[in-house]
């Protein structure tokens, strides 16, 4: 074994006994997660997502200036999503669930959906589900699956025009949603934060509040390809791929 893998092992075990000692487990998950199942992340090196500027397709602004750009973006972030499948990683969070159930939050920031087609129950959505709109006219909200949508939907119900229910820049997160994640954040012995760069609030703001809400303070362990804003709040670092060292974790652990 090199020095790299003997470290990697040595957090491998820390993150399974810190997890065999908890009661409380909140994770939360970003982009990364969904990465090694064909769901490219959002922070490439050129400052596009997927070839869009951001405030063009993820901000009110840019879908009061062109709603069809902003429609032919999420369509094919729809189409994408309808060809993959969860990875190990997400499997190893819903074997996570079932042992500490009811004990278990899964709070993530991506739309994708696949916590819950893998199997997760206790998912908080903080930024909203691809396969739903939201009726700029009556408010209504329906899931609509993967299909395309084309450049214009309109409401079944009203006639107005439709928008991705999915939280933009600039806007607010659904409160009963956010409220429920503060809640999980604060009562949680251990956060593990897998997959996020940690640079979008509020959603990043929740691996302070569960550190600095209680005496003893919840464990961090955050697992990521690379080290991030987060990383300094971290006690446990599992870094490398998330569909390789989570399922290592539970084998640990006997889960
Ligand atoms: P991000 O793209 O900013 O960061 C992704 C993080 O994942 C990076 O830190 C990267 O190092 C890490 N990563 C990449 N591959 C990994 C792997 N195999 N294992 C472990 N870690 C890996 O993502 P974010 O922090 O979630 O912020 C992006 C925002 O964009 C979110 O608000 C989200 O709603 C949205 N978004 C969602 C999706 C999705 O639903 N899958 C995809 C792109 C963007
Ligand atoms: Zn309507």
């Amino acid at each position: 074994m090199s020095v790299v893998d003997e470290e990697q092992e040595k957090e491998v075990a820390r993150a399974a006994a810190a997890l065999s000692g908890a009661t409380r487990v909140a994770v939360l998950t970003g982009a990364g997660i969904s990465a090694e199942s064909g769901i490219p992340t959002f922070r490439a090196s050129d400052g596009l997502w997927e070839g869009h500027r951001i405030e063009d397709v993820a901000t009110p602004r840019g879908y009061r200036r062109n709603p069809g750009l902003v429609w032919k973006f999420y369509n094919a972030r729809r189409a994408n999503v309808a060809t993959v499948k969860p990875n190990p990683a997400h499997e190893a969070l819903v074997r996570l669930e079932k042992h500490f159930a009811p004990g278990f939050t899964l709070i993530t920031q991506n739309v994708d959906g696949l916590h819950r087609t893998a199997g997760s129950r206790n998912v908080l959505e903080l930024h909203g589900n691809l396969a739903r709109t939201r009726c700029t006219g009556c408010q209504e909200i329906r899931n609509r699956g993967l299909e395309p949508l084309g450049d214009d939907p309109r409401c079944l119900t009203c006639g107005e025009a439709l928008r991705p229910d999915i939280v933009w820049f600039e806007e607010q997160l659904p409160p009963h949603v956010w409220d429920k994640a503060v809640d999980a954040a604060m009562a949680c012995d251990l956060l593990l934060v897998v997959g996020t760069s940690a640079v979008v609030f509020p959603a990043a703001g929740l691996i302070p509040l569960a550190q600095e809400s209680k005496t003893p303070p919840a464990t961090i362990i955050e697992c990521n390809l690379t080290q991030t804003n987060a990383s300094g709040l971290a006690d446990i670092g599992l870094y490398g791929r998330a569909g390789e060292l989570l399922p290592r974790v539970l084998k640990h652990m006997g889960v």
